[in-house]
């Protein structure tokens, strides 16, 4: 499938489903406390997003149960909210919501240290998050799909971290999911070239330990095979003839 070309008037309605997007996770953020539940967030962010009118990605999504997606400590990606699971201090816990606004779709996610991070916690949070502000900086026009992947992978291997094979970033628009993946991997100058318009879901998962991970039974949340850390940042992003422009903050 060819990468759709949002018009500016698209890309305005994504800008608005994004701020919307950003809310939820503000509202969400102050909860993010050593005793609260992962289902004490996903209350909070299925709450706000009545308040805004804004219908949530995730839910139903092949029959996935939440608003949010959260995923601690080693698992990667696709945690289900559950008022089992109770955030503890030095946990870290992944936060990915998407939202339909109007048509179109944002998705942004968030890894947030639990209390207080050891230095080592900090800084795999803090390495994932650069590279994607520095991933983001490479959706340009002209430039090549390969430059944002590249990116991501030379930055997180430098820190012997795992850059995770198994799930990409996306094209996004009228739907979740568009043409083209996005992974977090690959070659500078490669891939399809950058074009204004293109809206693209940048989301580094990055493993303190090895890349390999592992589905549990219940077909979603996704864990490190070694059992280290996972961390996991995304942002919906628009690549304009002026520069990248982040949709979702
Ligand atoms: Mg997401
Ligand atoms: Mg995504």
């Amino acid at each position: 499938m060819a990468i759709l070309i949002k018009t500016a008037a698209e890309i305005e309605k994504m800008r608005r489903s994004g701020e919307a997007l950003h809310q939820v996770h503000e509202a969400v953020r102050p909860f993010v406390m050593p005793g609260a539940s992962t289902m004490d967030l996903e209350k909070v962010a299925a709450a706000k997003m009545d308040e805004l009118h804004a219908i949530s990605a995730f839910k139903g999504y092949r029959g996935f149960p939440a608003v949010l997606c959260t995923s601690i400590n080693d698992e990667v990606v696709h945690g289900i909210p559950s008022d089992k699971r109770i955030l503890a201090e030095g946990d870290i816990v992944s936060v990915d919501c998407g939202v339909i606004v109007d048509g179109f779709y944002s998705d942004s996610a968030v890894t947030y240290a639990v209390g207080t991070p050891s230095a080592a916690t900090k800084k795999l949070l803090d390495v994932t998050q650069a590279a994607l502000e520095r991933a983001i900086q490479q959706a340009r026009v002209g430039g090549r799909l390969g430059d944002i992947s590249a990116t991501v992978q030379e930055m997180c291997e430098a820190e012997g971290y795992g850059v995770v094979r198994e799930f990409v970033g996306h094209g996004i628009g009228k739907s979740m999911h568009e043409d083209p993946q996005v992974p977090n991997y690959g070659a500078r100058g490669k891939g399809p070239r950058l074009k204004a318009g293109m809206v693209l879901a940048i989301e580094p998962m990055i493993n303190a330990g090895g890349a390999e991970v592992k589905v549990l039974p219940d077909g979603w949340t996704t864990l490190t095979v070694d059992g280290s850390l996972s961390a996991h940042f995304e942002h919906t992003v628009a690549i304009t003839k002026d520069g990248p422009r982040v949709l979702t903050r």
